[in-house]
Formats: structure tokens, C-alpha cells, sequence
């Protein structure tokens, strides 16, 4: 399996891209504004997109997504309770800014609803929706079981969760999402977050500070 990824934009996002192989169809995860470098990942591995998943509707990890899908021609999915967020990018930066900084900032005009617990088939593998409120109410993991993998977005970090204190942000929910959903999987799987390094669960079952939220 190939994960490639690259890190953009001002926030640092990380943007994920997996394939079996090279020539094939590959699935996105997330798009930072300004994804050209993403376009330019996919061409240089001979590779098709035909989803790109969104973990969540803040502008870090979805402003770029209409770019991306018109480059691309990829379907884009994210979770309904996250349109207050998907539908204004614009908002979200005058509030985390206090200005919208230049450059593109497109919610895609088509979107696909994810559903929490259906699983996706795409690009050959089975991609699981695991919806994680918390960090916003529709953020969603996204889980590849027999990769190992777990694409958490904003919800776990190497050391570190998301932040709660945005709009439709709870610490409450946030830390249940983590008790039933998250700390569930296997030690050994793979944690691909949306920011930072990558961890596994079992490393931050022992060493999260924020461990006893779920402990
Ligand atoms: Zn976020
Ligand atoms: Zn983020």
C-alpha cells in the first residue's frame, strides 16, 4: 500500500493520499487551501483520484477541496453536521484571523453525505466511517482495518487531542468519541493525524497526555 502525503497551507494540515499502487485510483484525505502540491503528488505517481474524504469541515483541512475536485474530478465526502462549518470557509477565517487571508477558500458544490459506521469502497480498499463529535460535531476517522490504519484527523494526535473550544467544539464529547471509538482499536494500528507525526494507538494509550480523559 502506498501512504503518501504532504503537509500545507498555514496551519500545517496534512493531507494524505492512498493507493495500492502507482498507475492506479488512490483516495484523498483532506484539503488544505492551495493543493496544487497534491495534483502535482498524484501526476508524479501516475495516479487517478476518485474520492476525497474530508475528516472534518474546518477550513485547514476542507478550503481546498473545490479546487482539488475540479482538478481532480474526485467525488468529495464529509459528514452533514459539519455544513455550518463546510459551507463557510470565509466565516471560519475572519474568526480564527480576523481576516481572510488571500487566496481560494471553495466549499465543493457537490458533496456526499458520510454516514457514521457504513464503509466505503474505494480506490480497493474498505475505508470505515467512524464519526468522532468532539473537536466538530461531524468530524469522522477514517479507518482502513486490514491496513492497520487509522486516518484521525483533528481528533488524536502524536501526544496531543484536538482542540474543543471552536464552534460545536465539546471536551465532553471529544473524550467519550476517544473511550468508544478510538481506544477500542488494536495498539499496533496505525495513526495518521491531521497535524504532526504519525503515532499508533498503543503509544498514546501509554503516553497521551491527555490519557485520562479516556482512561
Ligand atoms: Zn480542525
Ligand atoms: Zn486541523
Amino acid at each position: 500500500m502506498l501512504v503518501l502525503s504532504r503537509t500545507l497551507w498555514l496551519a500545517q494540515t496534512n493531507s494524505y493520499v492512498l493507493a495500492s499502487e502507482t498507475g492506479g485510483p488512490a483516495v484523498i484525505v483532506d484539503a488544505p487551501p492551495d493543493p496544487a502540491p497534491l495534483v502535482d503528488l498524484l501526476t508524479a505517481n501516475d495516479l487517478t483520484a476518485v474520492a476525497l474524504l474530508l475528516t472534518h469541515g474546518h477550513v485547514d483541512h476542507m478550503g481546498g477541496s473545490g479546487e482539488l475536485a475540479g482538478d481532480t474530478g474526485a467525488r468529495v465526502y464529509v459528514h452533514p453536521d459539519d455544513d455550518f462549518l463546510t459551507e463557510n470557509p470565509e466565516q471560519q477565517l475572519r474568526m480564527l484571523f480576523g481576516m481572510v487571508p488571500p487566496g481560494k477558500y471553495h466549499a465543493p458544490a457537490d458533496r456526499i453525505d458520510l454516514i457514521d459506521g457504513e464503509t466505503l469502497q474505494l480506490a480497493g480498499f474498505d475505508i470505515d466511517v467512524v464519526q468522532t463529535p468532539g473537536h466538530t460535531p461531524g468530524h469522522c476517522c477514517f479507518r482502513i482495518a486490514a491496513e492497520g490504519i487509522l486516518l484521525s484527523g483533528d481528533q488524536l494526535f502524536a501526544g496531543s487531542i484536538g482542540r474543543t473550544d471552536l464552534p460545536g467544539g465539546s471536551l465532553e464529547a471529544l473524550a467519550e468519541s476517544m473511550r468508544k471509538r478510538v481506544m477500542t482499536l488494536p495498539d499496533d494500528t496505525r495513526v495518521l493525524p491531521g497535524h504532526g507525526p504519525e503515532t499508533t494507538i498503543g503509544q498514546e494509550r501509554l503516553t497521551n497526555p491527555f490519557r485520562e480523559l479516556w482512561g
